[in-house]
């Protein structure tokens, strides 16, 4: 099977084997023609940050059949030797004795010439964009904390569960749902005036999941220890650069934790993810730092080793009142805290992640545990500077008589969650859980400014393309 660059780049640094003959494929990002007859086309193929210069002599045959289309976009295969580099940049390169093109680039029509694009114009070709610097390196962060959220609950013994993506439960105000259905929108079947959803391919009214937490907790409270990692939907209108209609949310739950192993398992949670992407991403998270944002090494390995600040909320809002700031939305026990107010907290205030906790009932859903106040429950948020609020968690409600009261004071109706209530009825524990966004870490860990640069295929109000 074809090496990559990232492993021949490897194999070059253990044995630094001068004049062995190489075979390197990838796409032309550059190509710079020098008088004495040499061509250097710089190749990569999206394995690692940097590509391989390769010197290319104009007599050479197979260079002059194929020289009229090596443009930048074009895809090549060069065989050559491997010679250290004269030129500045790179300790490699390669002399090619032969030259095979596999796909050419039309150099008038390619849209990612060798100029910096915008962000915004690099999201109207998404199908092209991952060929460029800055998304490569985002996908190859991307890959490494995916893979490192595994590794962090497989190696504590947390089993990963699949919650549904289509569900009838709405998890009650964790976000605005997308319908799923099959009924003919044009013809939609009539009863009493109303849409009758009997008649829906499910039999009800269903959605796209906007949390797998409550599914999470039916198998807390028979495997102790799980965690969802999965596609999450929510119909917000809110073009922020921290939303996205459709992301990826991981959420652990956890048998016989209480708000403090929560708060804890959070911390040591993004602790844990941003050491790991600073040793495996070494190259990549170089790149963000010098192009991206000239501090995220720093806060990164700021983070990794202070204490995360804990208040509790009525501290966070006594805060707020005598800070003299002029916000936007001002600020009083029982309101929700803005992204503005998150922030101030965070970075000018305590300036590292703050754990806000025990918030006013009123403001959070059904299943956080109430306290003994009777005002305010068991609900965690962390925040981080610059972000904002990166987990939500709290413990849950194990009392079925309370949980059944708050669900009535909420409007709720109780029957609808008969087997969520179950959960109490039989062999009910303390448990406890939060939901992280995966595309806020990624986004946080690379320094970039909007979310929709850190997905494949953002899904954003009116943006569904590709
Ligand atoms: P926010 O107040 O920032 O809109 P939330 O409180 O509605 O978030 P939760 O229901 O607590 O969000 O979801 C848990 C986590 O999922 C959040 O802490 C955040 O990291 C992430 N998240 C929530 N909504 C979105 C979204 N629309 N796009 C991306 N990530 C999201
Ligand atoms: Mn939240």
């Amino acid at each position: 099977m074809p090496k990559k660059i990232r492993d021949k780049v490897k194999d070059l640094l253990n044995s630094k084997e001068e004049n062995a003959s190489v075979i390197v494929k990838g796409w032309v990002r550059t190509k710079r023609d020098s008088k004495g007859g040499f061509s250097f086309l710089e190749i990569n193929d999206g394995s690692c940050l940097a590509g391989f210069q390769v010197v290319a002599d104009h007599t050479l045959p197979s260079y002059q059949a194929v020289a009229s289309q090596l443009h930048t976009g074009s895809c090549v295969a060069v065989t050559g030797k491997l010679v250290a580099s004269q030129g500045k940049g790179q300790q490699w390169e390669v002399h090619s004795s032969e030259i095979e093109l596999y796909g050419s680039a039309d150099a008038e029509k390619y849209p990612l010439q060798k100029k910096r694009h915008s962000f915004e114009f690099l999201r109207e070709i998404a199908h092209l964009r991952p060929r460029t610097n800055t998304l490569g390196a985002v996908m190859r962060v991307r890959n490494r904390l995916s893979h490192s959220i595994h590794n962090f609950f497989q190696d504590r013994g947390f089993l990963y569960l699949n919650t549904p993506v289509i569900t009838a439960s709405d998890c009650e105000g964790a976000g605005e749902m997308f319908q799923v259905t099959t009924l003919d929108m044009d013809r939609l079947p009539l009863n009493n005036g109303k849409t009758d959803y009997s008649q829906d391919f499910f039999g009800k009214r269903t959605g796209l999941t906007v949390s797998g937490q409550l599914e999470g907790e039916i198998y807390a409270m028979a495997l102790s220890d799980v965690y969802t990692f999965g596609p999450t939907f929510r119909a917000e209108n809110s073009n922020t650069s921290r939303h996205l209609a459709e992301f990826w949310m991981v959420e652990p739950e956890m048998a016989f934790y209480d708000l403090d192993d929560d708060m804890d398992l959070a911390e040591q949670f993004l602790k844990f993810l941003m050491k790991d992407v600073m040793e495996n991403c070494q190259q990549d998270m170089e790149f963000f730092n010098q192009r991206i944002d000239k501090t995220i090494l720093q806060t990164l390995t700021d983070i990794v080793e202070c204490e995360f600040e804990r208040i509790h909320y009525s501290d966070a809002i006594h805060l707020l009142e005598k800070s003299g700031e002029s916000f936007v939305y001002s600020v009083e026990w029982g309101c929700n805290l803005q992204s503005e107010h998150e922030r101030y907290l965070s970075e000018k205030v305590f300036k590292k992640p703050v754990i806000i906790y025990n918030y006013p009932e009123e403001i959070k859903p059904f299943y956080m545990k109430l306290n003994e106040d009777k005002e305010t429950v068991r609900a965690m948020d962390v925040l981080l500077p610059k972000l904002g609020e990166i987990i939500g968690g709290s413990q849950r409600e194990d009392d079925l008589d309370k949980l059944t009261a708050r669900m009535k004071e909420k409007e709720m109706d109780p029957e609808e969650y008969w087997w969520y209530l179950d959960l109490r009825r039989y062999g009910s524990a303390p448990h406890s859980g939060f939901g992280l966004g995966f595309e806020r870490l990624v986004q946080f860990v690379t320094g970039m400014e909007n979310i929709r640069d850190v997905i494949p295929f953002p899904r954003t109000p009116k943006h569904a393309e590709f």
